[in-house]
């Protein structure tokens, strides 16, 4: 019987993971190759139809995507956008300005609850990191007014880009591994893989289907429990799924966890009643995007947002354990938790 793909635990320590790496390198012929790239754990599953060299392909070019997007590290196109805000444009790859379009697109569509602009908060916080810690209420005053996506200025006829304002600074986390998993799916494609797992740290793109055209079984990692335990299956073909939720990264301090959703209205971690948001999407890319704006925005006006959009369904998990599902997301799913409860 096949078991239904896991998401599995989203960070785990450098030196677990690295007896993984040796495990997988011995594997002959690849099953699953993974790496830590992206602030995360990516693996990618060809289901027997990989080689060393397409596995290489598809993680370099993840590791290129990450050389452009990552805020973390010093000296990438984003990094430099930063230290220039309120100073000078900066020449960037296209690929970086095709991302950008797309996040100040949901900033519109948000009305600013998704915000790539959101960095100095992030930093702030620094949640995810070894000494995250709540910021004092003026802080968060003064950091709030430098976020604000339409201070980014596109310009792609020059290919650069121009944050208005100094102390501004760009974090692409709630986007960029969409669109990383958006170009393995086009990398796979070109190589004719007719089916493929992608997990870029839980942003899911089931590629294409099962051998003989069966559709993919995606386990909904259960919010409320630690050990990776999911809630249901989701049965799709060639479909993007992504969570995000209050259980994805968090920091614990003075035994209350702040995860790392940050509402641009008020500062604080996003508190409204949703553990998490799942959005099934064509485009990884959308999934992703839309997954972290439905949850800042909240139900209702989250699910009028993913209405509004082709291609895209939700499931809303809230606190009280109840699920609430777009028509299409509730076809896909079983049910396999009786904690929790589902309705349309
Ligand atoms: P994950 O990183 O677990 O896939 P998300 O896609 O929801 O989860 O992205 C969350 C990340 O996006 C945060 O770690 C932070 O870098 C950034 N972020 C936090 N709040 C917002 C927001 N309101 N709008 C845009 N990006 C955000
Ligand atoms: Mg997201």
């Amino acid at each position: 019987m096949y078991e239904p793909y896991k998401i599995p635990m989203k960070r785990i320590a450098a030196w677990g993971f690295f007896p993984f790496c040796l495990l997988l390198a011995c594997t002959e012929p690849p099953q699953a190759q993974a790496e830590l790239v992206l602030g995360t754990i990516c693996s990618i599953n060809l289901y027997g139809h990989g080689s060393p060299h397409i596995y290489e392909t598809l993680f370099s070019r993840l590791r290129e995507i990450e050389r452009t997007m990552s805020a973390t590290l010093e000296d990438t196109p984003v990094d430099r956008i930063n230290k220039n805000a309120g100073i000078r444009p900066v020449p960037v790859p296209m690929d970086l300005i095709d991302v950008l379009e797309q996040a100040l697109r949901y900033g519109a569509l948000s009305e600013g609850a998704f915000d790539p602009t959101i960095g100095p908060l992030v930093q702030r916080w620094a949640i995810g990191s070894e000494h995250p810690r709540i910021p004092g209420a003026l802080e968060i005053e003064e950091t709030l007014s430098l976020i604000n996506w339409q201070d980014v200025v596109i310009d792609r006829k020059e290919a650069t880009v121009f944050l208005r304002r100094s102390g501004m600074a760009l974090d692409l986390g709630a986007i960029a591994k969409g669109y990383a998993a958006d170009e393995v799916g086009a990398l796979l494609k070109k190589a004719g893989i007719q089916g493929a797992i992608i997990d870029l740290g839980g942003n899911i793109f089931a590629y294409g289907t099962k051998q003989g055209g069966a559709p993919w079984r995606i386990g909904i990692q259960n919010p409320l429990s630690s050990r990776g335990a999911y809630l249901g299956i989701l049965e799709v073909r060639h479909k993007s799924i992504v969570t995000s939720g209050v259980y994805e990264r968090y920091a614990e301090i003075d035994g209350k966890r702040y995860h790392h959703i940050l509402s641009t209205q008020d500062g604080y971690p996003v508190s409204n009643g949703l553990l998490s948001v799942t959005i099934i999407a064509d485009r990884s890319m959308d999934a992703d995007a839309l997954s972290t704006a439905a949850f800042a925005l909240g139900y209702e006006k989250g699910r009028a947002l993913v209405e509004s959009q082709d291609h895209a369904e939700a499931l809303f998990i809230f606190e009280d354990k109840h699920i609430r599902g777009t028509p299409g997301a509730l076809a896909s799913l079983t049910l396999q938790d009786p904690q929790f409860s589902l309705s349309p």
